[in-house]
């Protein structure tokens, strides 16, 4: 049985203003009030889990060990199938420059990868995104969300972030590149998990 939340305040263990604003909105309705982990001045954790589970446990219990509030984080990335799931925990590194993240070259990357492997086209993919609640007394809560598709290339659309250039996601025709806001936060990988949460936790 999943524990309901019914506390007052939310912590959301992540210092990404447009995941606050994003996880603040939805969480309205139920007269939570929400803070980041930037307003309470909370360091960032090493996010060395080999799962988007691990990574999002960590992030969650310490933010909730480190303030007594109960804790809400998210780890997200995309697994490639025909590179046995890679970037997937590691979606964020492939992006790293000594000068900030740079995802024309880690999608270009995953293209590489992708033509070396010889694998032939569809190449299958998908988006994950795991949230977790952590409470202060260690319980848990994890919620998966899933965004099956394929990688295509070359890169398609200057909408959203990350990998959306090169994601066609199943059903669709267009990348979430060139995908309205709208559509794709209604139908992605973190709408799923967070479908997931507020069934769960507030349900
Ligand atoms: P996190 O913030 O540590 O969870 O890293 C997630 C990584 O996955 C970042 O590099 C994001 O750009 C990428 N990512 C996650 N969700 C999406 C998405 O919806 N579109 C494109 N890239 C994404």
């Amino acid at each position: 049985m999943t524990r309901k939340f019914e506390d007052k305040q939310l912590l959301v263990a992540t210092h990404n203003k447009g995941k606050l604003e994003e996880i603040s909105a939805l969480l309205e309705p139920f007269g939570v009030s929400v803070v980041g982990a930037a307003d309470m001045d909370l360091p960032e954790p090493v996010e060395d889990g080999k799962s988007f589970v691990e990574n999002a446990r960590i992030k969650a219990h310490a933010a909730a060990k480190a303030t007594g509030l109960p804790a809400l984080s998210d780890d997200s990335g995309i697994e490639i199938d025909a590179l046995d799931g890679a970037p997937g925990v590691y979606t964020a590194d492939w992006a790293e420059t000594e000068t900030g993240r740079d995802f024309v070259m880690a999608m270009t990357k995953a293209h590489d990868e992708l033509v070396k492997s010889g694998a032939p086209q569809p190449w299958a993919a998908r988006f994950c995104c795991t949230l977790v609640l952590a409470w202060p007394d260690g319980h848990d809560e994890v919620f998966p969300g899933v965004m099956p598709g394929k990688v295509v290339w070359p890169m398609r659309g200057n909408q959203g972030h990350g990998y959306d250039p090169i994601f066609v996601p199943e059903g669709y025709d267009v990348t979430f590149g060139e995908m309205d806001r709208w559509e794709k936060n209604r139908i992605s990988h973190r709408a799923d998990a967070f479908r997931k949460f507020v069934a769960g936790c507030f349900g």
